[in-house]
């Protein structure tokens, strides 16, 4: 009996050994697929936040913590009522609500509204949609716009407009891949409460225009004019647009093809971005460095200047 059972606890023992020995040939075998799946996953579901920095709880398809998406709200500025930029206590004191520039030359569309001001969590999102690719962001991104969006239609209950994205140039949509307007677009879409169509067609950038930054008012309605057409003229005649960006800033762009789309024979002319830099302030304020010098570089196109 002793016997059988030392027999049999060897027989264990080698057992153990030999699957001991297998696992670890497997471990060698895989290493280097284990790393390479480690890596995708470590840009699939990063560990940090990519807006502070600090470990993510939660595996998420949006490498932002709750902390720093919960700190993200809707500017709370007095607007201009046609542009929705931010007006100076001079330009308070007039009482017509309006900014210099829209005193001056109204634009072509009839009024603009952004979520927030285009700084921390607002442009860290929108930068790592554009520049990084992370594209889950544009959920709660789509999910800003909607609010621009529900703001320019109180009091329009009639309207039911079509949601039009401002299109990339074909050789800046290639290189990116898509386009992050319209990624936005479709999420905000999906997050009103009234089902508007996304009509990513009807809009076509003819050219890459080169870059705002630092261009006089005029030079830069100079610089965009012409720079779109409208591809789809019966789908859009007599309808009602809203035009949907990441990023306005001084609404040249917004203003461009708004013009076109009238000339085509579209109603009203909405504008709704996600984020808005006051004052046409330089895009290419603080921040991290490599983000920046894409951004410098990207800014005229994929921004609404
Ligand atoms: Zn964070
Ligand atoms: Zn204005």
């Amino acid at each position: 009996m002793e016997l059988l059972e030392v027999v049999f606890s060897s027989c264990e023992t080698l057992t153990r050994t030999r699957r001991d020995l297998r696992a670890r040939q497997r471990a060698v075998a895989f290493a280097p697929f284990q790393v390479l799946l480690q890596s995708i996953f470590s840009v699939l579901f990063p560990s940090d936040c990519r807006l502070c920095g600090t470990s993510l709880d939660n595996i998420s398809r949006i490498p932002a913590c709750e902390d720093c998406l919960a700190e993200i709200v809707p500017a709370r500025v007095p607007q201009c009522v046609i542009c929705g930029d931010r007006l100076a206590s001079a330009q308070l004191l007039r009482g017509d609500g309006l900014c210099a520039n829209c005193r001056d030359c109204a634009p072509e569309f009839d009024r603009a509204a952004s979520f927030g001001e285009y700084r921390e969590g607002v442009r860290g999102l929108i930068q790592l949609l554009k520049y990084e690719s992370v594209t889950p962001v544009a959920g709660p991104l789509g999910g800003m716009l909607a609010q621009a969006i529900t703001e320019l239609l109180a009091g329009c209950a009639d309207a039911t407009p079509l949601l039009v994205p401002v299109p990339l140039h074909k050789s800046r949509r290639r290189s990116r891949g898509f386009n992050q307007s319209e990624l936005i677009a479709r999420a905000a879409a999906q997050r009103l409460s009234q089902r508007l169509e996304v009509a990513c067609g009807a809009l076509v950038r003819r050219r890459d225009t080169v870059s705002q930054v630092g261009l006089t008012r005029e030079e830069r309605i100079a610089n965009v004019r012409d720079a779109f057409r409208v591809a789809d003229v019966a789908g859009v005649r007599g309808r009602d647009v809203m035009l949907v960006d990441d990023v306005m800033t001084t609404g040249t762009t917004l203003s461009e093809c708004a013009r076109i789309l009238k000339q085509a024979g579209v109603r009203r002319v909405w504008a709704a971005t996600v984020a808005r830099a006051y004052d046409g302030a330089d895009l290419r304020l603080a921040g991290d460095s490599t983000s920046e010098e894409k951004e410098a570089a990207e800014v005229p196109v994929s921004a609404s200047v």
